[in-house]
């Protein structure tokens, strides 16, 4: 299991069409698994995510949805939104 965090940007919020910038809390479970050739070359797959964020000027919830990459041995276990 690993978490790592990355800094997301709405360009066009829907509320107040201003640009914010959050942070996704991604924890990933990590398969351990001999790599075969296969999947060496396997391309990540791409996860769409729709959560919750808070617009910080007028403190009204919006929806979003973004893409994230995973592959086999790196699935995507669960995406949290930490408002910064
Ligand atoms: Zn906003």
């Amino acid at each position: 299991m690993s978490n790592d965090s990355k800094p997301i940007t709405i360009s066009n919020c829907p509320v107040c069409d201003g640009k914010h910038t959050y942070s996704l809390k991604v924890e990933r479970s990590t398969v351990l698994k001999l790599m075969t050739l296969q999947d060496m070359q396997e391309r990540p797959r791409r996860v769409h995510f729709t959560r919750i964020f808070t617009c910080p000027k007028e403190l009204k919830d919006f929806q979003a949805t973004f893409i994230l990459y995973d592959t086999s041995s790196s699935r995507i276990k669960s995406v949290d939104v930490i408002n910064e």
